[in-house]
């Protein structure tokens, strides 16, 4: 059983700096902030912390900077639209760090926020530098982390810096992530049916490998469909395959058969001479691809026989497009597969920014019990690894552990520590 970690619930922040990481990595169009969702999503913890009277920095990156300072990645458009969404101005910090910052972060009154500029302005961010740690660190009293998509990367703002306060806790976007993605590493309720699609198999390797010792159902689809069906022996014309993944892709399958899952590969597809003109655009008869097609989505009985275990599954993870889905005449596979895991009843998490911009475009989000920020983090966390932004966060009980340390009481038994 996996401790649970202290909640941003759970401090008191009242008169206290909070050093408030967030995901504010949002996407920029004429020095505008172009879609405000992650913003949006960073709320409620930051209205949690500045209701109880606490004073917030709130740190983020933004882009690919590269250690250097870049204007057109300057937090400033974030700024303003925060000061919107709050409907109370909210200050951008000249740096993430130094004097004029640790002053502007002092003179914050209780229920107050700044926003420090870009932390990747800084190559020591990602290098997880321990001075740089140390100086994000002075800013405030207390860590929050609710940038559940860094926390698979030790940077300074994510790791580094904790060291450094007394107390780091989970914010909820962070909370609900970690529950949502724990029920599926803990006990999913059976059948557990993953969907795997997307471009590679190269990126989701060490997921597929995890899932096939969880899940009762694997549907493989998406390019990586190729690789696996090259892995059984199947010709799949000049569709893409990743000859370096064939042998993980027998091993995987061979897992399969051992573990008595489930492994669906594509039965028919949706194919084309050329996947630039679609020209000669087909469904072939059966699994097989001609030599002078690509594969580019599943086919109408494939999407049958995905559809059929989907309606039977008590939990659904997915994860990545079924086909070419960004444009038209591929875009079927994916939206069948959208529109059978939102009629169901079961558990059902997505996660991958493709995907969740698929299932969002197809107007269904609301029908899915979760939709993951996380990207990379949500397939490294399914793939069973800790992550480093999350074992940094104290655990729930740790402070009364510290109040009822039994090395320091009179009463020290023999169960006491040391
Ligand atoms: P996610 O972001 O959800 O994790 P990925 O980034 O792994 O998904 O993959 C998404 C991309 O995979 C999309 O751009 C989609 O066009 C592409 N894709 C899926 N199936 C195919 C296919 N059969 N041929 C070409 N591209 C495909
Ligand atoms: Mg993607």
């Amino acid at each position: 059983m996996p401790l649970r970690k202290l909640s941003v619930k759970e401090i008191d922040a009242r008169g206290r700096r909070v050093f408030l990481r967030v995901d504010f990595n949002v996407p920029l169009r004429d020095g505008r902030v172009a879609d405000d969702t992650r913003i949006r999503a960073s709320l409620p913890t930051l209205r949690n912390i500045l209701d109880g009277g606490g004073r917030v920095l709130l740190a983020s990156h933004l882009g690919r900077p590269k250690g250097r300072v870049v204007p057109e990645l300057s937090l400033r458009p974030v700024a303003l639209r925060l000061s919107e969404l709050l409907g109370r101005p909210v200050r951008l910090a000249p740096d993430c760090v130094g004097a004029p910052t640790e002053a502007l972060a002092r003179g914050l009154a209780d229920g107050q926020a700044l926003l420090l500029e870009n932390l990747r302005f800084h190559a020591e961010e990602e290098a997880n530098d321990a001075a740089f740690s140390e100086r994000l660190g002075a800013l405030a009293e207390l860590y929050v982390n609710d940038a559940f998509g860094s926390a698979h990367r030790a940077h300074a703002s994510v790791v580094g810096i904790v060291r450094h306060l007394p107390r780091a806790a989970a914010g909820l976007l962070m909370e609900r992530e970690l529950d949502m993605l724990g029920r599926l590493r803990e006990d999913p309720a059976r059948p557990y049916v993953a969907i795997l699609g997307g471009a590679k198999v190269s990126d989701k390797i060490d997921l597929l490998h995890n899932m096939i010792g969880k899940v009762d159902a694997l549907l493989v689809g998406g390019a990586m469909a190729y690789t696996f069906m090259r892995a059984r022996g199947m010709p799949v014309g000049g569709s893409r395959v990743e000859e370096d993944r064939i042998e993980p892709a027998v091993q995987i399958l061979k897992a399969a058969m051992n573990g008595g899952v489930r492994l669906h590969l594509p039965i028919d597809h949706v194919v084309a001479r050329s996947a630039e003109t679609g020209e000669g655009r087909h469904v072939t008869p059966g699994p097989d691809i001609e030599p002078d097609c690509v594969g580019l989505d599943i086919g109408p009985r494939t999407r049958e026989a995905f559809t059929e275990e989907i309606a039977a599954a008590r939990t659904i993870f997915w994860n990545g497009p079924l086909g070419r889905f960004e444009v038209e005449p591929y875009a079927e596979g994916t939206a069948a597969v959208a529109r059978a895991v939102a009629a169901s009843k079961a558990f059902s998490v997505i996660g991958g920014g493709d995907s969740a911009a698929a299932v969002n475009r197809l107007g269904l989000s609301s029908s899915f019990t979760h939709i993951s920020t996380g990207g990379g983090a949500s397939l490294e966390f399914l793939a069973g690894r800790d992550l480093p932004g999350v074992a940094a966060l104290s655990d729930a009980d740790s402070s009364t552990a510290t109040i009822l340390d039994p090395d320091d009481g009179p009463g020290a038994g023999p169960g006491g520590r040391r």
